[in-house]
């Protein structure tokens, strides 16, 4: 797979947009925390796009229509990778359910509301970038969801 380098910060926004008609007028609050100085990785910005797309519009699902809060964030943790998580205060994922969700054509929405792509389809994304898509624990005592995207890092030249 081709990769460019690609600031995260504009796909972010790219993706909200998108989605603001969803988001506007619900009761639900989305959070974009930017990185001090802004991080760029190596991937392809309407793949990452696509991906951000489904795991966003996965949060929204999941607080429902009483709604919640969402929040991106995006951080250099170990050297060299970027790390860009989408967690919510949904129900959260059981633990019978964690172990399928990866799986193509896995969904628990109703039938016409998911076809159960998503994640697989954004799973195969990151990992051709050389990347990891995990689903990782609550702190203890949270209720919800976090997934994140873990990518190489890019130099961003001025
Ligand atoms: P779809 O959205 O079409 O169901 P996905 O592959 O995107 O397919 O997700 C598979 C399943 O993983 C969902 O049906 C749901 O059960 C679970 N899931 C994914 N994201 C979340 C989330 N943020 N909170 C709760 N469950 C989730
Ligand atoms: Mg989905």
């Amino acid at each position: 797979t081709q990769t460019r380098t690609v600031p995260v910060g504009p796909v972010i926004d790219e993706t909200l947009m998108l989605l603001s008609p969803r988001i506007k007028g619900g009761q639900t609050a989305i959070s974009f925390e930017r990185p001090p100085r802004d991080l760029a990785v190596r991937a392809d910005s309407v793949l990452l796009e696509q991906v951000m797309m489904n795991l966003i519009v996965n949060a929204l699902d999941a607080v429902g229509e009483e709604g919640g809060t969402i929040r991106v964030t995006t951080v250099r943790e170990e050297p060299g990778m970027v790390v860009i998580r989408v967690a919510d205060d949904g129900p959260g994922i059981d633990a019978a359910t964690r172990g399928r969700i990866f799986d193509p054509f896995f969904t628990t929405k109703e039938v016409g509301a998911g076809l159960g792509l998503g994640l697989s389809i954004a799973d195969k994304i990151i990992r051709d970038f050389g990347g990891q898509l995990a689903l990782e624990d609550m702190p203890v005592g949270e209720r919800g969801t976090i997934f994140a995207v873990r990518l190489p890092e890019a130099e961003l030249v001025a």
